[in-house]
């Protein structure tokens, strides 16, 4: 599955018509008395890739960890593939869910943090099936090639064997992408993946990341990379305060911003 998920994608009808994968309504966080989430809206189709610009502080990383379940949120709900993560309905109610359903929920969702948290005595292959092993039951043999499979994938092949301190932090972050990628997940969230590396590492992780969008996979990306807004989103959405200020296509929320807000935050880049 892991070879569908990535086999490039073939021409699909207009999405339009499809229950999006992700729907968010109305969220709404505090942490203490601070109103960090304000009543966001979002919708993802399945292939979309949606990038989230906004100020630090303005609640993109609580609003990527709400999606699964890292957060708990205060009102409205998040779905994804027609189920909210940490909950289930019982009957009327929704109730949450032991700790083995949501290890099951929240393989729909990878997730691709800023510091990319490899553990340091596994190899690359080691962290990038320790998931499907130790949380999933995926069989050791079956696990290790797809995992070669997967780093292979973001160009690591020949570096299955190495520790994380012996590669770049680049390639740290692309072992993380595989890791990411090796429980099959349907969306992969990105919190500013290359916001921790040096310059020059930058532009290897967004090919990656860029090559894994154009094979169809739904990805949902916080980043200040306006270079890979422009190239690789589907639609750019603006926060700031807690709130979605502006969504639309790259174009027009990168070059003909109607709000004030996100206008000083781009004039910042140019
Ligand atoms: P962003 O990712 O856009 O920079 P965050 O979602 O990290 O914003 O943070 C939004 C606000 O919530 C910030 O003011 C931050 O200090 C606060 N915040 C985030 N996480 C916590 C937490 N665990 N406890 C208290 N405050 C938090
Ligand atoms: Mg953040």
């Amino acid at each position: 599955a892991i070879a569908e998920a990535l086999a490039p994608r073939a021409p699909i009808a207009p999405a339009a018509t499809a229950a999006p994968l992700v729907q968010a309504v109305d969220v709404h966080k505090h942490f203490g008395a601070q109103h960090v989430l304000r009543g966001i809206d979002l919708e993802v189709r399945a292939g979309e890739v949606v990038v989230i610009l906004g100020p630090s502080g303005s609640g993109k990383s609580t609003f990527l960890r709400c999606i699964n379940h890292l957060e708990t949120m205060d009102r409205g709900h998040i779905q994804v593939g027609g189920e909210q993560i940490g909950y289930a309905l019982h009957g009327e109610r929704l109730l949450r869910v032991s700790g083995r359903e949501l290890a099951r929920q929240r393989r729909r969702v990878g997730m691709v943090f800023q510091q990319f948290n490899l553990y340091p005595h596994m190899t690359a292959l080691e962290n990038v099936i320790e998931a499907p092993v130790g949380v999933h039951g995926v069989p050791r043999e079956q696990a290790r090639r797809q995992g070669l499979a997967l780093l292979e994938r973001v160009g690591l092949r020949d570096k299955a064997d190495a520790f994380p301190a012996q590669l770049s932090g680049g390639q740290q972050q692309r072992v993380a992408i595989a890791r990411a990628l090796a429980i099959e997940p349907e969306l992969i969230l990105f919190d500013e993946p290359t916001s921790a590396l040096d310059p020059e590492l930058v532009g290897e992780v967004l090919a990656t990341m860029r090559a894994l969008a154009d094979q169809g996979l739904t990805m949902i990306v916080v980043t200040h990379e306006i270079g890979f807004a422009r190239e690789a989103a589907d639609r750019v959405v603006f926060m700031d305060g807690g709130v979605v200020v502006e969504s639309g296509p790259p174009d027009e929320v990168l070059g003909r911003p109607r709000h004030p807000r996100t206008q000083a935050f781009l004039s910042r880049f140019i």
